[in-house]
C-alpha cells in the first residue's frame, strides 16, 4: 500500500521530467509565449509537488498550502498558454485570479474549527475551475482553424476538471489524518495518481496541438499562395489534372488587365491589395467544388468540374463583372480593375491537362487581343481539325510555353 508522501514524491519526479521537456521546448522557442506559459506551469507543478512532498520536514499547513496555491496558479498558466496559442485576448491576471481567491479562502478558513478539510477542498476546487475555463478556451479554439486533436484535447481537460471537482468533497467527507506532519489518506493516494496521469495527458495534448499547428502551417506554405491564401500553381495543376479527364470540366485562365499600370499608379502595395481583393471577391461567386489557384503574378486558374458550357461561361463572366463593378480599396486609394479570361470545357477525346490549359490560354490570348475585359470560350478542336488548330500550335504538352506566349 503506497503512502501519500511516496506518491507525492513520484509525482515530483514525473513532473520534473515534464518540466525538463517543457524547459527545453521553451529554450528552443523563447519567443513563443504559449510555450513560456506552459514551461512556467511545469515549473510551478514541480515546486508545488516538492512543497507537498516535504511535509515530513516542514508542517503541512505551511508547505502543503503554499504548494496548493502554486498548483492552482499552474492550471491558470496552462489556460493562459491556450489563450495565447489560439490568439484569444487575455490578461496576465487571468493566470492568477483563481489562485488569489483560493489563497484568501485558505486564510479565512483559519476561523473554522477544523480548517484543513476546507482548505484542501478549496485547492481542488480552484484547480477544477481553472481547468474548466481552459477547456472552454480549447473548445472555442481559433476562428477558421480546426486542429484534428482540438476537440480531444478539450475533452481531456474536461475530464481533468471533472475529476478535480469530484475530489472536492472528499477531504470534508473523509478528512485526512496526520501522523505527526505526515498526511495519511487512501483517497489522497489514489486521486493523486489519477491526477498525475491527467497532468501528463494535459501536457501531451498541448504538445500535440503545437505539432498539429506547425504541420498545418507547413502544409499551408507548401500548398497555398502566401499573398492571396488560395492554392498555388502546383496544387491547382495537380487538382485540375485529376478533374480534366471527366467530360464537362471547365478550365479557365484569368489574367488581370494592365496590371503593370496598377502597380505603376498605385504602388506595389496597391497591386498586392488588388490581388487579395480579387481573390476574395472571386471565391464568393464560385461553387464549393471549384478549384481556384494563383498560377503566378496576376494570372489565376479556375477549374469547375462537371458543368455545362453555359454554366461555366456564366460563372466566369460573373467573376469578371464582380471585379469590374466594384472599387479596389488600398488605403485611401480607390480604383477599378478588369480581367480577361480564356475558357475551355473538356469534351471529345481525352487530352492531357497541358493541352486543355493551352486551349484556355489561347482563349485568354484572344480575349486580350479583342480588347480585354471579356471571357472567351475556346472550342476544343474536333479530331479531324487538330493538325491545323491554333491550340495545337501553342504546344500540346507544353503549357508553360503557351503561358509565356499569352503573357
Ligand atoms: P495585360 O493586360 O496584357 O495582362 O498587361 P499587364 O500589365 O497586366 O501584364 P504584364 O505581364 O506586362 O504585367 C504584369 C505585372 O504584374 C508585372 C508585375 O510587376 C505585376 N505583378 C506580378 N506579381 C505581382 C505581385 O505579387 N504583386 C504586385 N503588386 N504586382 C505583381
Ligand atoms: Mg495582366
Ligand atoms: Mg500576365
Amino acid at each position: 500500500m503506497l503512502d501519500v508522501v511516496t506518491v507525492f514524491t513520484y509525482n515530483a519526479v514525473i513532473n520534473l521530467s515534464i518540466m525538463m521537456v517543457a524547459t527545453v521546448a521553451w529554450a528552443r522557442n523563447p519567443h513563443q509565449k504559449e510555450i513560456t506559459f506552459w514551461a512556467i506551469a511545469a515549473w510551478f507543478m514541480v515546486i508545488g509537488t516538492i512543497c507537498s512532498s516535504l511535509t515530513e520536514h516542514v508542517p503541512y499547513n505551511i508547505l502543503g498550502y503554499i504548494g496548493g496555491v502554486i498548483y492552482v496558479a499552474r492550471t491558470g498558466l496552462i489556460r493562459l498558454g491556450f489563450k495565447e496559442f489560439f490568439g484569444q485576448p487575455y490578461s496576465l491576471w487571468q493566470a492568477f485570479n483563481i489562485s488569489f481567491v483560493v489563497c484568501i479562502g485558505l486564510v479565512l478558513a483559519e476561523f473554522l474549527e477544523d480548517p484543513t478539510p476546507v482548505r484542501i477542498a478549496l485547492i481542488y476546487l480552484g484547480s477544477a475551475i481553472n481547468l474548466a475555463l481552459g477547456m472552454q478556451d480549447l473548445w472555442r479554439g481559433k476562428s477558421g482553424e480546426r486542429l484534428p486533436s482540438g476537440r480531444l484535447a478539450a475533452m481531456v481537460y474536461a475530464a481533468y476538471a471533472l475529476t478535480s471537482l469530484a475530489i472536492v468533497p472528499l477531504p470534508i467527507l473523509y478528512p485526512i489524518r496526520f501522523e505527526g506532519t505526515t498526511p495519511i489518506s487512501d483517497w489522497l493516494t489514489y486521486t493523486s495518481m489519477l491526477l498525475l496521469v491527467f497532468n501528463l495527458l494535459a501536457f501531451l495534448m498541448a504538445m500535440v496541438l503545437k505539432l498539429e499547428r506547425s504541420g498545418e502551417i507547413q502544409r499551408q506554405l507548401a500548398e497555398r499562395d502566401h499573398l492571396t491564401g488560395i492554392v498555388n500553381r502546383r496544387i491547382f495543376l495537380q487538382q485540375a489534372a485529376r478533374l480534366a479527364p471527366q467530360p464537362g470540366t471547365a478550365i479557365a485562365v484569368l489574367d488581370l488587365d494592365h496590371f503593370k499600370r496598377i502597380n505603376d499608379t498605385y504602388g506595389h502595395r496597391g497591386g498586392d491589395d488588388a490581388l487579395v481583393q480579387f481573390a476574395q471577391r472571386t471565391q464568393l461567386f464560385l461553387p464549393p467544388d471549384a478549384v481556384f489557384g494563383r498560377l503566378g503574378g496576376e494570372e489565376f486558374g479556375i477549374c469547375l468540374p462537371g458543368r455545362d458550357r453555359a454554366f461555366a461561361w456564366n460563372t466566369l463572366n460573373t467573376v469578371r463583372l464582380a471585379l469590374s463593378a466594384e472599387d479596389i480599396c488600398s488605403g485611401e486609394q480607390r480604383f477599378r480593375l478588369t480581367l480577361s479570361c480564356g475558357l475551355v470545357v473538356t469534351q471529345g477525346p481525352p487530352r492531357s491537362l497541358d493541352a486543355w490549359m493551352a486551349m484556355a490560354d489561347a482563349g485568354l490570348y484572344a480575349a486580350k487581343n479583342e480588347g480585354r475585359n471579356r471571357v472567351v470560350l475556346q472550342e476544343p478542336p474536333q479530331p479531324q481539325d487538330e493538325p491545323s488548330t491554333p491550340q495545337m500550335q501553342l504546344g500540346q504538352g507544353d503549357w508553360d510555353k503557351a503561358a509565356r506566349l499569352s503573357a
